[in-house]
């Protein structure tokens, strides 16, 4: 059967390789392949409505553009708002280490891809905090590095130099890299109403080749989603 390859965010059709992964970011909005499968997964789950808040924090530029456009309240965040200011203007700036979870008000939906692995901080804290900040049906999706070969490993000593960090976590600013653990640890801190979402359940093979998503073989990666909320729906 024929079909087009196509970015579910902007509809290019043309991807690039990226760290030995093949088609993994479009080049047309950048999206990498957890950002177009988020975003297959929240249309899915009827999940994006005109009447929501949503909190995206390190906003991927593609994803930034369809929930502004969809939503009734987009409120993009990150520490470092200069990079994200000429194409989001709005962006607030939130220290996920030291923020009041108060101060940003209700949401429907929290996104963070890629963001703790960054965080020098207790990610208990962080967590609790977040989740705080839903509505009682809110959802909170994420994802994060994750090797499943070794267990978590974290160390955000300040004396650690890029190299170091490198070395050991993947990339110099990142404090910590998840292991076959990442889900026992979600639900220590969230409880038990986090899980991982298993993209073969929920989309056929022709869709994930469709949005150039492929698979991993093992059951939790940096592609994997994991979804959030208070009641386990
Ligand atoms: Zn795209």
């Amino acid at each position: 059967m024929q079909f087009n390859v196509f970015c579910p965010l902007c509809g290019g059709q043309e991807f690039s390789d990226f760290n030995g992964r093949q088609a993994a970011r479009c080049r047309n909005c950048g999206a990498m392949e957890r950002t177009r499968l988020l975003f297959s997964i929240l249309n899915r789950e009827g999940v994006l409505r005109r009447d929501i808040s949503v909190l995206h924090l390190a906003p991927e530029p593609g994803l930034a553009k369809r929930l502004r456009d969809l939503v009734s309240r987009y409120v993009p965040a990150d520490i470092n708002i200069s990079q994200y200011q000429h194409f989001l203007p709005e962006v607030q700036r939130v220290d996920l280490c030291s923020f009041d979870p108060t101060t940003l008000g209700k949401f429907d939906l929290i996104i963070h891809n890629h963001v703790i692995e960054h965080l020098p901080c207790d990610l208990d804290t962080v967590f609790k905090k977040l989740s705080s900040m839903l509505n009682a049906n809110g959802r909170m999706y994420f994802s994060a590095p994750i090797r499943g070969s070794l267990l978590t490993a974290e160390n955000y000593d300040p004396a650690l130099t890029d190299q170091d960090r490198h070395r050991l976590f993947g990339q110099h600013d990142h404090v910590r890299i998840f292991g076959s653990d990442a889900l026992a640890l979600f639900r220590k801190w969230l409880g038990p109403n986090v899980g991982n979402i298993e993209s073969l359940a929920m989309f056929a093979p022709t869709e994930l080749r469709q949005m150039a998503f492929h698979p991993d073989p093992v059951p939790l990666s940096g592609h994997t989603i994991f979804r959030y909320s208070h009641g386990g729906e």
